[in-house]
């Protein structure tokens, strides 16, 4: 994930809009628990998105 992508996103869609995306985007689909950014594996049930 970059920086400036994020902030054109921010500009484009608004900060609540941003924010309920990223939500969206890290929020494992099978647990709903939360996916590390970093190495894109959920931290509850520790499935590889
Ligand atoms: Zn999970």
């Amino acid at each position: 994930m970059s920086m400036i992508e994020n902030l054109e996103n921010i500009k484009r869609l608004g900060m609540e809009e941003f924010l309920r995306n990223e939500k969206i985007r890290w929020t494992c689909t099978e647990c709903g628990g939360t996916i590390c950014v970093h190495k894109g594996y959920c931290y509850y049930c520790g499935i590889k998105i």
